[in-house]
């Protein structure tokens, strides 16, 4: 279908600790497609937001700082794709609790939303593609050739950012985590745009049981069927 670009673009949404962004980059290194992590993107923001005292609730203020940064994302190949805020490597600071706790304060304000998606299809524009976020597949690249929603139990998905932080050297505990996910899952479910949702033809696998090459190796069977080796 391809209806994005000259080549085929897919979207994986889900909501936090699904395992989106471990598949999808897999999936991106087999098909030698770019990477592309919305949520990180919106991270940026979150950290310049703390790092420069502005306002986590005033929209305007978040909007203007936005329009003046620069958010680019590393593409294929890369382990571990860095994320470079105004020229800086920031991809280490992204997954601090600070972060985790305000990203979803920011994202989910219309205008922020707005200058971001528009990023994300210019980015998307020449496909070979794989984004992961939350409306990929129902807002910001509707026409995907192939989409998938990752789910997986609270505790498992608590249980999978506990490993991720404490092997970033980030103190955690598991409790704490299913509180902080269940809450950044409802804000981004509950907001008027851009909400966590699965598109109707989004593919839905359940992660909770599974492991990382069994979900990779099922996806990409799934592209191979629908949309071409
Ligand atoms: O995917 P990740 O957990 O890094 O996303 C961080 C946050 O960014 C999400 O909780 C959500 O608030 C926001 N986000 C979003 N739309 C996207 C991707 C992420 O609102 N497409």
């Amino acid at each position: 279908m391809a209806a994005l670009g000259q080549g085929p673009v897919v979207a994986v949404d889900g909501p936090a600790g699904a395992g989106k962004s471990t598949v999808a980059r897999r999936m991106a290194e087999r098909l030698e497609f770019l990477y592309l992590d919305s949520g990180a993107m919106y991270r940026a923001l979150a950290l310049k937001a703390l790092q420069h005292g502005v306002d986590l609730r005033d929209e305007t203020q978040l909007s203007h700082l936005l329009g003046t940064t620069r958010i680019e994302l590393s593409g294929a190949g890369h382990k571990t794709p860095a994320v470079l805020l105004d020229g800086e490597n920031v991809t280490a600071l992204l997954r601090s609790p600070e972060v985790n706790a305000s990203v979803s304060l920011v994202a989910g304000f219309p205008l922020v939303r707005e200058e971001m998606v528009r990023r994300q299809r210019e980015m998307a524009g020449e496909g070979h593609v794989i984004m992961d976020g939350r409306d990929i597949g129902t807002y910001v690249l509707p026409g995907a050739d192939l989409k998938f929603f990752l789910t997986a139990s609270l505790e498992a998905r608590a249980a999978r950012r506990l490993h991720d932080l404490l092997s970033m050297g980030f103190p955690a505990d598991l409790e704490t985590l299913a509180e902080e996910i269940s809450h950044r899952d409802a804000l981004d479910s509950k907001r008027a745009v851009g909400p966590l949702r699965r598109a109707a033809d989004a593919i839905l696998i359940d992660t909770t049981d599974m492991e990382v090459d069994h979900v990779v190796d099922m996806m990409l069977s799934f592209y191979r069927q629908r949309v071409g080796s």
